[in-house]
């Protein structure tokens, strides 16, 4: 399990969704997550520097601390039994864009994300409060943007909320492109 995860985390980090030290990544395995460590390169990860977390978000095991946004993928798990694997990125596309994303702009999106694009007000980031607000806006979304921070995507597994990842920060593209062509022709530029 170990080195798929790891083969996701480095997918993310190789097309620009998360940043070296930016972003975090999860699956749930039984009652146990597997999530990355703060402070840590992402795509010079080893499975030994990989943590392993109870729902209480206590380290089972991995002598490396989980991500300061641990308690956002504990509380999403409590509130979507469905849920197997959550990403949060700090694609920023997305999150410059937030509420301004038009998720009609690629049918894809529809198919993919099953839902609407959920956003998250602006909420110090590793706090108590920004992931219990996250968890919530994720009960009936699949995607949420977390305002002026990042993006948080979920799914059945890790396929399907990088999957998500990829199709949000396209669906950011086709929203920008998409509101520059409207301004060239208006101005016939
Ligand atoms: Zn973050």
């Amino acid at each position: 399990m170990e080195e798929e995860f790891l083969r996701y985390v480095r997918l993310l980090y190789e097309r620009g969704h998360i940043t070296l030290l930016s972003g975090n990544v999860s699956a749930k395995s039984g009652d146990l997550i597997l999530i990355t460590p703060t402070n840590w390169p992402k795509p010079f990860l080893t499975p030994e520097d990989l943590v392993w977390i109870n729902l209480s978000g206590e380290v089972v095991k991995g002598r490396l601390r989980p991500t300061s946004e641990w308690r956002l993928h504990v509380e999403v798990y409590k509130r979507r039994q469905d849920v197997g694997a959550v990403v949060h990125t700090h694609d920023v596309l997305p999150t410059v864009l937030a509420e301004r994303i038009d998720a009609s702009a690629l049918s894809e999106a529809e198919a993919y994300l099953g839902s609407g694009v959920a956003v998250v007000p602006y909420i110090k980031p590793g706090t108590r409060e920004l992931a219990e607000a996250a968890a919530e806006a994720l009960i009936h979304s699949n995607v949420a943007v977390l305002k002026r921070h990042g993006v948080v995507a979920v799914g059945r597994d890790l396929a399907e909320a990088v999957n998500r990842v990829e199709v949000l920060a396209d669906l950011a593209k086709a929203t920008l492109y998409t509101t520059i062509l409207k301004i060239v022709e208006k101005y016939a530029l």
